[in-house]
This record gives C-alpha cells, structure tokens and sequence, in this order.
C-alpha cells in the first residue's frame, strides 16, 4: 500500500492532534513535522492530552504512528565539533530524541550536518561520536540520516559517506536513513536510473537501512549541488520518474513524504497527493492552487 504524507505543521495549541488533520485534510495517511520551529530553539512542552486525541484518530483513520515522522531542526549540525556549537548540537538533539518518545513517534530524520571546512572526515568522526552520545540515552527513536544535496561542506551526499557513519554507530538497531529525491538528484545520482540507484544503496548501505523517502522534484539539474525542491512533476526529474519511485515493489511499506514548496502561499500537498495516487499529472497545479 502506498504510505504517502508531506510535511505538515505542529502548534503550540493543537500540537500533533492539528498536525494529522492538517495531513487529512490532504487525503494522507502518513505525516511528517517539527516539534517546534527548525530555526529556533523554542519549544512547548508536549501536552499529554492532545496526544492521546491524536492516537484516538489516528487509530479512526487506518493511520500508523510508525508511519509518522518527527524531523530534527536544521540548527542541529554534528560535524562540527567547534565546543560550544557541537555541545549545543548535542543536548539539543537529546531533546528531541526525548520529545519524540514523549510523542510515541519512532523516527526522527536528521540532516548529518556540515563539516564547516574542517573536512569530510573529520566532519563524520564528529557525526559518529555525537550520534553514540545521543543514542545512548534514546530507548526506541530511531535517528534516519538523510542523503544530502552536496551544497556547501554538507556531509552524507554520498552513501558511502552515510555507510561510513553507519559503521561507527554502537547501536545500529537505532540508525537508519532517509532518502531524498531532490538530493539524490542535486548530489548526482540520476533519478530516471532510480533501478541503479537503489542496487548501488543496497550494496553500498543495505536497503534494511531504509526507513523514509522525501519525495521531492528539484529545480535543478542533476549534479548541481544545490538543493531546491520542486512540485512533483515541475522539476528535472519529472512526474514519471518520480512515480516509479513512489510504486517501487521494494520499497512498498516505506512511508513516501513531501516536502515540495507552497505555491502562492498555499501548501499544494492535497493537489500533489491526488495526482499521485491518480498517477495522472496535473499540468494545472501552479493556477489552481489558489
Ligand atoms: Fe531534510
Ligand atoms: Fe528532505
Ligand atoms: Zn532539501
């Protein structure tokens, strides 16, 4: 079954009880957010209440909370382990890690950060050592490495760079990684080969590794390191090779999530997921959505 969800927002107020019927309201049965702004550091405390509504309709619509899918704020960067930042970084992420067990979500997606120049191996011997402090005290989150664009000093846009964290990890029952389409294509792998790109992740990194898929288009063309996501269809990998990622027989219980950009404003998720699940393009998608 497809499992198909975009990125949706969790307030102060209505915290993840708004945040599953923002993404029904889409036509999903999956979801992903943040706990709070990626930017900042402010955080509201989880009511407890709300999640236990949340579950309660959760339960009501056939969606599974190992589905849903918390996102780490891009404030956190491991790679660099300049003290007060990488400390920071660190007790930050246990945070979340703490609000996600609070929560009942099982996966968090973390960006593995940016070696700031200190280079791409020092960058993931600070990603490793972080990510062992941090799983430590986690009981069932487990943290998905997503594959990045490559723009600046990004660590992870390549799988044997993500390989290379996975292997340093002591608790490997907690680490998994989360594919993203805009930035395979942006870092070079060619998305119209999706076939050769996912033989290449399994050799390289396992696909038991594999727990998410941002499913993006991007603006770029492949290589370009840039990262800048595009509605399904507008971009460079284009609508059908963005369906075959979407049906792949091997990756059929893998929660699919958009992260593509509003349009005027407006969140084009419930237009994007109809044109999925219809697999019929929708060249109409930039004027309707208004
Ligand atoms: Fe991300
Ligand atoms: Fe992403
Ligand atoms: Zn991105």
């Amino acid at each position: 079954m497809l499992i198909i969800g975009s990125h949706v927002s969790f307030t102060k107020d209505k915290q993840m009880l708004g945040s599953l019927e923002e993404a029904l309201s889409y036509g999903a049965n999956t979801f992903m957010f943040y706990t709070g702004a990626p930017q900042n550091t402010i955080r509201y405390e989880i009511n407890k209440e709300r999640i236990e509504d949340a579950k309660k309709k959760m339960l009501e619509n056939n969606i599974d909370i190992n589905n849903v899918i918390v996102h780490a704020p891009y404030i956190i960067n491991l790679a660099n382990d300049d003290a007060t930042k990488y400390d920071f970084s660190i007790n930050f992420l246990k945070g979340e890690i703490k609000r996600c067990e609070e929560l009942g979500i099982s996966y968090m997606v973390l960006h593995p950060g940016s070696h700031v120049g200190l280079g791409i191996e020092r960058g993931i011997e600070n990603i490793i050592h972080a990510l062992n402090i941090v799983l430590k005290d986690s009981n069932n989150v487990t943290i998905l490495l997503e594959t990045m664009a490559g723009k600046g000093s990004e660590v992870g846009s390549k799988f044997e760079e993500i390989k290379k964290i996975i292997d340093g990890i002591e608790r490997k029952e907690l680490i998994g990684v989360c594919m993203d389409t805009c930035h395979l294509n942006d870092s070079g792998y060619d998305i119209s080969k999706f076939d050769d790109v996912l033989d290449e992740f399994d050799k390289i990194i396992g696909l038991k590794y594999l727990h998410c898929i941002h499913v993006n288009d991007s603006k770029n063309p492949l290589g370009a390191r840039k990262d800048r996501h595009e509605n399904i269809g507008y971009g460079t990998i284009g609508f059908e090779n963005l369906l075959k990622v979407l049906y792949h027989e091997k990756l059929d219980d893998i929660p699919k999530i958009l992260e593509t950009p509003y349009i005027l404003d407006k969140a084009p998720y419930k237009e994007e997921i109809e044109m999925i699940k219809s697999r019929k393009f929708n060249e109409k998608l930039k004027e309707i959505v208004d």
